[in-house]
Order: C-alpha cells, then sequence, then structure tokens
C-alpha cells in the first residue's frame, strides 16, 4: 500500500500532485517571533487612524489581486472558484470597513465617571493596550477567510502577529503574508509553515496571546498550555449544527437553504448543518424534496462543480467511515455514500432514520454529509439538538417568525437562526462564537478584543489634601463608614454629617 501524500501536495479535485512548499523547522520559529516584536513596538506607537488606513490597504489589495488567490484557492481547495470567491475574497473591502469600526468602538479609551463625594478630585481613564505578539493558528477548511477574523483587529489593536497555515494550504497563507510585507513595517506580520510541530513551537514560544481555531483535540492541548503561561487565548473548536424544520415551514425555500448551509464547501465548514429535526408532519415530503435536490448537486469532474472534493484523504477516511457506521446501524441511503472516484471527491449524501447512536449524529462529520432524524414535535427536535457536546451554531424554519426566534433562543448554541443558517462568519461585528466543546474562543466583533488588547486603568488624583480613608484608623472612620452605608441605602439626608466626618477625617490623617 503506498503512503498517504504529504499535506498540502495534492491537488484535492484532480489528484495531480502540486509543487512543494517548504517547512520551517519548529527550532526557526522563535525567530519569526521575534522579528514581529521588534516590528510591533513602531507600530504599538502609530495612531489607530494610520493603522486603520494600512488595514484599508490590505482588504483592497487583496480585492485587486483576487484572481491569484483565487488560483491558489482553485488548488489547494479543489472547489469551484465562483465559490471561493464569494466565500472567502468577494466581501473583503466591506470586511476590513467593518473591522476599522468595530476596532474603533473597541479601542475608544473609556471615562470612568466616579462619585465626586466618596472619590473627589479624581479622574480615571480605562485604555486598551496592545497585547504584543498574537500566534494565529488556523485550520484549512477557509484558507483565507479563517485568517481575516484575527488578523485585522490584531493588527488594528496594534499588535504584530505570526501565522501558521494548515500543512494541507499554506499557499493561500503565504500569499497573504507577502501581500502584508509591502503595507505594514517589516517582519510585523510573520509566518511559519509546517505541521503539529510548528504549531506546537509557537505555542511554546515568546507570544503573548494566541487565536487557535481547529479540531476539539489539538485545542484542548494548546488551550492547557496557553493556561499554564498564562497568555490570553481564543479555541474555536468543532461543530456539529443541527437544523429544526417545523411543519409550517415554507418548504422549498427550506429544501434549497438546508442544501445549501450542508453542502456548501463540501460540508467542510464548523457551522455546515449536519444534523437535520424534522417534524414527522412534515417529513416524507421535506426528505423526498431534500434528496432530489442533493441529488442533481454537481461533483468533480462535471463543468461546473456545485459540490467539491474534501480537502484531504484523512477527511475523506472520516467521512466514510461515519457513512458506513450509519448505515450498519440501520440508518436509510437516501442518495450518495461512496467516493466520486476523481481526487478526494464524495458524493453529497442523505441519510434517513439516524438516531443517537450512530456517529453521524454525534460526531463532527466535516464533510458532504446530511443526518435526518425524524422527530414528533418541537420540544423533542430541540432537545435532541441540544444532546450535543458541540454547540456553534443552530437554527429553526418555520414560517411563523415569533415562534421561530422563541425556539431559537433555546438552542445551545452562539449563533441561532431563523430561516437561514451560518452566513455570520463574513460579518466583523458578529461574535463568531459557540458552547460547549466548540471552545470558549470568540472571533470577530468587539468581544473578541481580550485576546489582542488588555485594559489599563490610569488613575490621576489632583487632590493637595490626604484622603479621608488613609491610616491612622479612629473613631471617626467607623462612624463615616457607617454613615456612608445609610447613605448608600437611601438616608439621604445623611449628607451633611457624612461631609462633616469626611473633613474631621481628612484634619485627623494631616495630622491636625
Ligand atoms: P487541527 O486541529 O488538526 O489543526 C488546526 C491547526 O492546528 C493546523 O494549523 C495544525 O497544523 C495545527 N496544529 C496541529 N497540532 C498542533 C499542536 N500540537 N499545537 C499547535 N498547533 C497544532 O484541525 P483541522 O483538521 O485543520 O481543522 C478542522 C477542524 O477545525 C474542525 O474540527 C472544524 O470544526 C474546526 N473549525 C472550527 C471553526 C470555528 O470557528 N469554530 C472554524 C473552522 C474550522
Amino acid at each position: 500500500m503506498s503512503a498517504d501524500p504529504r499535506p498540502g501536495s495534492v491537488n484535492p479535485a484532480t489528484g495531480e500532485a502540486l509543487d512543494d512548499v517548504p517547512w520551517n523547522e519548529p527550532s526557526e520559529v522563535a525567530a519569526v517571533i521575534e522579528r514581529a516584536r521588534s516590528a510591533q513596538r513602531g507600530w504599538a506607537a502609530t495612531p489607530l487612524a494610520e493603522r486603520s488606513r494600512r488595514v484599508l490597504d490590505l482588504g483592497r489589495r487583496i480585492a485587486e489581486q483576487r484572481h491569484e488567490v483565487l488560483a491558489l484557492l482553485d488548488i489547494e481547495m479543489g472547489r469551484a472558484s465562483a465559490d471561493s470567491l464569494i466565500s472567502e475574497v468577494a466581501t473583503i473591502v466591506d470586511y476590513t470597513k467593518g473591522a476599522v469600526a468595530v476596532a474603533s468602538q473597541a479601542l475608544s479609551p473609556e471615562r470612568v465617571s466616579l462619585s465626586a463625594l466618596t472619590f473627589p478630585g479624581k479622574k480615571a481613564v480605562v485604555e486598551q493596550v496592545p497585547r504584543g505578539v498574537i500566534g494565529i493558528i488556523e485550520p484549512w477548511n477557509y484558507p483565507l477567510l479563517q485568517f481575516h477574523k484575527s488578523i485585522f483587529p490584531a493588527l488594528l489593536a496594534g499588535n504584530g502577529v505570526v501565522l501558521k497555515p494548515s500543512e494541507h494550504t499554506p499557499r493561500t497563507a503565504l500569499w497573504l503574508a507577502k501581500l502584508c510585507e509591502d503595507l505594514f513595517p517589516a517582519g510585523l506580520v510573520g509566518i511559519v509553515v509546517g505541521g503539529g510541530a510548528v504549531g506546537a513551537a509557537l505555542v511554546e514560544g515568546d507570544i503573548d496571546g494566541l487565536v487557535f481555531t481547529g479540531s476539539v483535540a489539538t485545542g484542548k492541548k494548546v488551550a492547557a498550555r496557553a493556561a499554564e503561561r498564562l497568555i490570553p487565548f481564543s479555541v474555536e473548536l468543532g461543530g456539529k449544527d443541527a437544523a429544526i424544520v417545523l411543519a409550517d415551514c415554507d418548504l422549498d425555500r427550506t429544501v434549497q437553504g438546508l442544501v445549501w448551509a450542508s453542502m456548501h464547501n463540501a460540508g467542510q465548514d464548523c457551522s455546515a448543518v449536519e444534523r437535520i429535526y424534522v417534524e414527522d408532519a412534515v417529513a416524507d415530503a421535506f426528505i423526498d424534496k431534500f434528496t432530489a435536490s442533493v441529488e442533481r448537486l454537481r461533483t468533480t469532474p462535471s463543468e461546473e462543480v456545485d459540490v467539491g472534493p474534501l480537502q484531504n484523504i484523512n477527511q475523506l477516511r472520516i467521512v466514510e467511515a461515519h457513512v458506513a457506521d450509519a448505515v450498519e446501524k440501520g440508518a436509510t441511503l437516501r442518495c450518495g455514500g461512496k467516493a466520486t472516484g476523481t481526487g478526494y471527491g464524495y458524493l453529497p449524501t442523505v441519510l434517513d432514520h439516524c438516531d443517537m447512536g450512530m456517529d453521524v449524529v454525534t460526531e463532527e462529520t466535516f464533510g458532504p454529509v446530511v443526518a435526518i432524524v425524524r422527530v414528533a414535535n418541537t420540544d423533542e427536535a430541540v432537545s435532541r439538538a441540544n444532546a450535543s457536546r458541540f454547540g456553534l451554531g443552530g437554527s429553526v424554519w418555520t414560517r411563523d417568525l415569533r415562534r421561530g426566534e422563541q425556539i431559537a433562543r433555546r438552542l445551545e448554541v452562539g449563533l441561532a437562526h431563523v430561516n437561514t443558517h451560518k452566513f455570520a462568519g463574513v460579518i466583523p461585528s458578529i461574535p463568531w462564537t459557540g458552547t460547549k466543546e466548540t471552545g470558549t474562543g470568540i472571533a470577530a466583533s468587539r468581544h473578541a478584543y481580550h485576546t489582542f488588547a488588555r485594559p489599563r486603568t490610569v488613575i490621576v488624583d489632583k487632590n493637595s489634601a490626604p484622603e479621608a480613608f488613609w491610616l491612622p484608623v479612629s473613631s471617626e472612620l467607623l462612624d463615616m463608614g457607617h454613615t456612608l452605608a445609610e447613605f448608600q441605602l437611601g438616608s439621604f439626608t445623611r449628607v451633611f454629617r457624612l461631609l462633616g466626618l469626611l473633613r474631621k477625617r481628612v484634619a485627623k490623617v494631616s495630622g491636625k
């Protein structure tokens, strides 16, 4: 049996060999971090307006030079160019504009209002200070888009970054890093290429924050290490999104929407719909139409491809194993169920009569496979959808929007939808986040800034007299404390007594 090809060395659509991309040695990672750190000092001192201008320039360059990156996405992902364009490139200019708007909100200094009675003469302001150098480790399923969520806020906050793309898709990230060389100070955006050993060297390196997107198993390891090192981290891990199809849904639109949400990018999406819970009353009609639509999807080597291949051989094997397990345990194979025979292609697959005993219902498949579970009613659908160790996204499909919203709020997820699913990954102001084993990470939006900036509070006291609460302790201090508590409880007439005691205490502390 021939050995598996080196990751990233094969076009997954055709099986043809790609030019080799050299990997870094783990020992080379430290120098890349060091260069980013040297450049970061000047970058942090650059005004936010200028940092924003450069990030907007980067967005424009990506859009202008899109044909170059699309060619790389073609060979690394094997999906249709139109699909890569829409998913990862077409909205980049607006994305950077949105990221800049989020940054100006998240990084604005915040004046704290202090009571003139209890904290007289003081002002306090909370500022956001860049962490330093951020390591960004990403998976292969959206080789460009995955970086957008972190590289822009990290740079806007005044950090240097070191990118670590997946070993399966290094070319796209190398292209991005090259674009950055022209726009940012030398070394500010570093890149290291290689497998887990290079990623681990980055986690161990002299970084000040870590963003990791990938599998649960690796995410737990890097989170444990980052916690030990006391560096802030964001881990965004697997998903197993559920869609709930209610009897009153618009059947045609629901079918079309769920075909897209489950099959787009060949299901290699942390927020792909992998499970559908459909109410019995509409189950037969829905499943017939859904299967017919999935069967019409075109795969490589058609002229137009709706569903590209799996990106790598490991992923193809996981998909094959999940489908075999489901069929063996009694699921009905409605369509697909086998490799296309071209590259790492797998036929879009629908499995009916699935249940919790099957991997295809409980484990992340990350492929063009949908498990359908028939349910008696909405409550059963919600409880089965929530019986998952993942919690990224979920959706409810119904004509009753009010009820749909109520049901969506019962889903244990970070992104709850009604009559749509998963597209919010291209919106920079929406937190991309989940719960349970999807991890605690947050990508995009102001909520993501904890990893990129730390709060620093500057407090200035313009009083010349000492404070009433300083030493020494005296009976007036006790009296003042009780009077203050009563005043805060609503005895406002105590204000005069309080002012008197404050004066006495200041005199006492001053030694008068
Ligand atoms: P993976 O965990 O195998 O690899 C992710 C990255 O981590 C790669 O760059 C890899 O080289 C690196 N890595 C591997 N071992 C490492 C180690 N010990 N230390 C540091 N880095 C290491 O995941 P994958 O197969 O590339 O990606 C698929 C997974 O990503 C799926 O589970 C998917 O759900 C998840 N994902 C999640 C989101 C999200 O937003 N929640 C988005 C996209 C993908």
